[in-house]
């Protein structure tokens, strides 16, 4: 059985990095505002952030809302039902191409996400530690792919993976593959995958400015189309960096001229490659604006595309009395 490819990607873009419980909300309000492609396409990017916060990892919902509009301008609206076409899309990588090619086309592919790396693996038994190993653990995995059917049994491996064979506990005597497992026949299946040690992640250190005007409103600042958190909302700051800086930042970063005091306290955030800490200055202003800033007022934040980081950030300045 096939699925629409719209409903495939945008399920498999929403669960990259992010589990089936999170996702569920969101992939229902998504289809409920742009039940169609050419809806998504047509969408604003401010919005389609909007809808997406939460999520974390926003240049996934940058890539497909551009992904949306490649798809209605060079496609008629249509995936292409090819693999090697689908990875030219915008934020279509090589595991969500072969997802939509087998999943929605029913085509030949193989899909090697979490749980077919894990299962793999232990039916293997392969000892190289990851990720060294994915070149490995993906041909063992193509190996096994039928030629009919190859979405159903991508679901199907990834169903026992999250049912039967999990990270943490293998139920190795009531797995259907059992018979031909290498790990299953051990006494630690939960052994493989092997990982390489983890590199401790390093701490960046930031001060956020929280210009406040009389009316209450809080000066916000668009972030950079490229990079972390493109594109999003935030409250001005420093550079992140990885030595803490003084108490009160040096001349150049301020967005704008005043006395600026040091708030009790830090936030901590953690991203995938680092830990970030940043502390807050404030201060009442009023004054001429640079071009990507603007004013909102607390209760309208809500309506912004503010990362969880700044959320926090919201949280620590309005909780402090
Ligand atoms: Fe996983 Fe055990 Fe099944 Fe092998 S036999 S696939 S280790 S649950």
């Amino acid at each position: 059985m096939t699925a629409d490819p719209y409903r495939v990607w945008l399920s498999e873009i929403m669960l990259q990095q992010t589990t089936v419980a999170t996702v569920k909300t969101y992939y229902g309000n998504f289809l409920a505002k742009w039940p169609e492609i050419e809806k998504l396409a047509a969408a604003e990017l401010d919005e389609v952030l909007h809808a997406w916060q939460g999520l974390g990892y926003y240049s996934r919902a940058r890539n497909l809302h551009k992904c949306a509009r490649e798809i209605v301008a060079a496609h008629d609206g249509r995936f292409p039902a090819d693999e090697q076409c689908l990875r030219k899309l915008a934020g279509i990588g090589p595991y969500t191409a072969a997802a939509i090619a087998a999943i929605a086309f029913g085509l030949k592919a193989t899909p090697v996400d979490g749980n077919i790396e894990r299962v793999t693996a232990r039916l293997h038994a392969i000892n190289d530690p990851l990720p060294g190993a994915k070149k490995d653990i993906k041909s063992f995995a193509e190996a096994m792919t039928p030629d009919h059917r190859a979405g159903d049994f991508a679901q199907a491996l990834m169903d026992l993976g999250a049912t039967v064979c999990k990270p943490k506990h293998a139920d190795c005597p009531n797995c259907p593959l059992g018979a031909a497992c290498r790990a299953g026949a051990g006494d630690n299946p939960e052994r493989f995958p092997v990982k390489a040690p983890k590199k401790a992640r390093p701490t960046r250190y930031g001060i956020v400015f929280w210009a406040e005007r009389d009316d209450g409103a809080v000066l916000l600042r668009r972030r950079a189309e490229e990079g972390l958190l493109g594109g999003m909302a935030e409250f001005p700051s420093t550079d992140w960096v990885e030595t803490p800086w003084a108490e009160k930042p040096p001349d150049g970063f301020a967005p704008i001229e005043a006395d600026w005091l040091p708030m009790p306290g830090t936030i901590v955030h953690i991203f995938t490659h680092f830990r970030l800490e940043l502390g807050v200055v404030r201060a009442r202003v009023e004054g001429a604006l640079g071009s990507n800033l603007d004013w909102c007022h607390p209760d309208s934040f809500d309506a912004r595309a503010l990362p969880t980081v700044m959320k926090k950030v919201a949280r620590h300045v309005l909780d402090t009395p």
